[in-house]
């Protein structure tokens, strides 16, 4: 791969590879964008194929996060890690620790976080060697588990979606399918049901959905058919790239709002299928940014209804895209990226009032 023509193609600042022998640590910390501020994203664990999957992978990830934190109205730029290996192997103490000496030696550009097999334990390891980590144990003044405010940003999500689309101030009454019933999705089907809609529900695991059932009056359905249903919403909660070729033509929604990420297989095509098919697409990056409003909210001092109410701000976010999607005749995704990109663009051309003219021999003495 050549490293710096992709970098110079995807705007990334900088990017670390991180080595140490005694641990087994491999570890790559991309930075893409500090024109708003550090670089948020978290650390995932994977068993990559090959490093330039894991090169390819934080790049991408990292990229999602400066617009994330730019469409959002947070002072934030856009980084993420990935460690390669085999998290049940390799997981220790000193490992992560070591691992936060890296992320101490940028002196705070990059903050980082939980993602894909890091627990609240393993970062509380990071935090023992710096002070640029989020999501940490709520009882040692963290933040704790995002997944209720994400719930929350998307249930708020899904009202202006409701909004737009349907004319409606609330969800009594609508019908919603709620496909993944874990941490986000069974916090999202007790909000929608709170507020008098009827939720359709699916899991592969059945414990998960008996639990929705039970504990808030949702229906169970089919796997394989929870996204054809003839809903008001469609809420993906689980899988990225359920929004495909198959899929889309079996849509019977009019809208389509969930917490997954990576809900479009190939961005810029089902985007356009979508909005062919007159379906409103919630971007899955703007309404599921409740986990990453959580941990911003960390960084001031945690305060859990603070969170909550700049999480409900998705509403006003998502509302301000559809009305740049109508406007503009362009996809929901694409308005999105172009309100983060013009954020960015605008902050990054601010002129320079500072005093500059030391040592300058023009001024007359
Ligand atoms: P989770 O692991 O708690 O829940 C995911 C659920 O999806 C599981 O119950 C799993 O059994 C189910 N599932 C997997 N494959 C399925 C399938 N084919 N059909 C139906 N169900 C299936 O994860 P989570 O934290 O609830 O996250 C859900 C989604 O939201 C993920 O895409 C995640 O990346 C995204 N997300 C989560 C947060 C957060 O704060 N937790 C923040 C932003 C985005």
């Amino acid at each position: 791969m050549a490293i710096f023509e992709t970098l110079a193609g995807t705007g990334h600042e900088q990017v670390v590879f991180c080595n140490d022998e005694a641990t087994g640590l491999k570890a790559i910390i991309a930075i893409h964008d500090t024109t708003l501020g550090p670089a948020l994203g978290g650390c995932r664990m994977w068993d990559y194929g090959s490093e330039e999957e894991a090169l390819e992978d934080v790049l991408r990830l990292s990229r999602g996060m400066t617009y994330k934190a730019a469409v959002s109205g947070l002072s934030l730029g856009g980084g993420k890690s990935v460690i390669i290996g085999d998290p049940k192997k390799l997981k220790n103490e000193a490992f992560f620790r070591t691992f936060g000496r890296f992320v101490d030696s940028l002196s705070g550009r990059y903050i980082t976080a939980e993602d894909v097999n890091i627990r609240v334990k393993d970062m509380e390891s990071v935090a023992l060697e710096t002070p640029y980590v989020t999501g940490i144990n709520s009882r040692v003044g963290g933040s704790g588990d995002p997944s209720p405010v994400t719930a929350w940003g998307v249930f708020n999500g899904i009202k202006a979606s409701v909004k737009h689309k349907l004319g409606k101030d609330s969800v009594n009454g609508l019908t919603v399918a709620v496909q993944g019933c874990g941490a986000v999705g069974t916090f999202l089907t007790e909000f929608l049901t709170q507020e008098g809609a009827k939720v359709f529900a699916a899991d592969l695991n059945q414990d998960k959905v008996k639990n929705v059932v039970e504990s808030f009056g949702a229906e169970a359905v089919d796997l394989n058919k929870i996204h054809s249903l003839p809903v008001d919403v469609y809420a993906p909660c689980a899988l990225g790239g359920i929004l495909n070729d198959n899929t889309i033509p079996e849509l019977q929604t009019t809208i389509v709002s969930g917490g997954a990420n990576n809900q479009l297989l190939d961005e810029a095509k089902h985007a356009a299928m979508l909005k062919e098919k007159g379906i409103l697409y919630a971007p899955d990056y703007v309404i599921n940014a409740g986990g990453l409003i959580n941990v911003y909210q960390e960084l001031q001092g945690y305060d859990a209804d603070a969170a909550r109410t700049k999480a409900a701000g998705i509403f006003d976010t998502l509302i301000n895209i559809y009305k740049e999607s109508d406007e503009q005749g362009i996809t929901t995704i694409q308005a999105s990226n172009k309100i983060a990109e013009d954020r960015i663009n605008s902050v990054r051309n601010m002129k320079d009032l500072r005093n500059n003219f030391e040592g300058q021999l023009w001024i007359n003495q």
